[in-house]
């Protein structure tokens, strides 16, 4: 109530869904000329938003938002493959060589200190899919209209 009168959401809310407002307040409606006015007003203006037509664009708005996105380059396959093929080589070469090195090298390092690389090599795995996955998902969120 505002000075014994229905605020305006009240009087609003009569004009939209008459049941939804309590008893009192549609009895005080119906007794004070001042608030009877404002609903008027309301039930006119709504009637009028209601009558405007929607607006429609005398051009292709998809089309020109469409042209404004900029195109995703394609990953060329082949340069993945390339890269993987040479990495691949410069990390299995040294190691084909130095093997009986490497063989050890490990041999001479606890289980306990292996145990812990691994736990360590997991553990950034676990993060970096997680990181990934939250990226996923953000940019996935922004493309939902
Ligand atoms: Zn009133």
């Amino acid at each position: 109530m505002n000075n014994g009168h229905l605020i305006d959401t009240m009087i609003q809310q009569y004009i939209l869904d008459r049941s939804s407002l309590d008893v009192v307040s549609t009895a005080h409606i119906a007794s004070c000329a001042h608030c009877r006015q404002k609903a008027a007003s309301y039930k006119l203006l709504f009637s009028e938003i209601e009558n405007i037509a929607p607006p429609a664009f005398d051009f292709d708005l998809a089309k020109m938002v469409m042209a404004q996105i900029p195109k995703q380059r394609k990953r060329n396959l082949w340069s993945v493959v390339l890269i993987s093929i040479v990495a691949a080589i410069l990390i299995g070469v040294p190691i084909y060589f130095f093997q009986e090195y490497f063989q050890d090298m490990i041999a001479g390092i606890s289980v306990i200190v292996l145990s812990l690389i691994g736990i360590i090599i997991l553990m950034i795995l676990v993060f970096q899919i997680l990181d990934e996955y939250r990226k996923y998902d953000k940019q996935i969120s922004s493309l939902d209209f």
